[in-house]
């Protein structure tokens, strides 16, 4: 694998971590998410999250000349991840991204009696965050914040697994470095979803 192979793996890598450890997917553009943000930053200790992307997740009707591209964005609030969403291409369903939502990422709160999916007129409480599941496997999503809290930089200090880069894999985890001073940190193995 050649070097920008490895970073396109890695990126994508991340993208799907964020979307795999969102405990929450709220439909909201960027002005809702800035006033959010404005309105819940102090009571949720809100940790914005720059860095989001776009992915088209199907088309109108089958048809490649009609695609629905949604934007995806992160932030941490009372510790937990949450997911914003919003489409952004000039074909929209919103039916067809909550349906995308539910199959490849489904949480639910409520002792999973609700799909953990809101607009932005009904941000979620402390409770409902610390409440919602992963329906998948309950501990596949543990594991994988897990994996994901397993970062850390000994030099910088740094904890972030995008402040890291893939080295290698060894008997007991693997390696990455750290993106600011290089050094090497051992990290658990990636929990693998086929496994639960
Ligand atoms: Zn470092």
């Amino acid at each position: 694998m050649n070097k920008t192979e490895n970073q396109i793996d890695q990126y994508a890598d991340e993208k799907e971590m964020k979307m795999k450890t969102s405990v929450f997917f709220i439909e909201a553009n960027s002005y809702e998410q800035l006033m959010l943000w404005k309105e819940f930053k102090k009571e949720t200790n809100w940790e914005e999250d720059g860095c989001g992307f776009t992915q088209v997740i199907g088309f109108i009707g089958g048809d490649e000349n009609m695609p629905v591209n949604v934007s995806f964005f992160f932030a941490k609030v009372w510790g937990k991840r949450i997911c914003f969403f919003d489409v952004c291409s000039r074909f929209s369903d919103s039916e067809m991204v909550m349906e995308w939502i539910k199959k490849n990422y489904p949480v639910k709160y409520d002792n999973l009696q609700r799909w953990a999916i809101k607009n932005a007129m009904n941000f979620p409480n402390e409770s409902d965050v610390t409440d919602a599941k992963n329906i998948i496997g309950k501990n596949y999503f543990d594991d994988l914040e897990k994996w994901e809290n397993s970062f850390y930089c000994n030099e910088c200090g740094c904890d972030k697994i995008t402040d890291f880069a893939y080295d290698r894999t060894v008997s007991n985890g693997e390696v990455w470095h750290c993106k600011h001073c290089k050094t090497e940190t051992n990290v658990s193995d990636k929990p693998n979803e086929d496994n639960y």
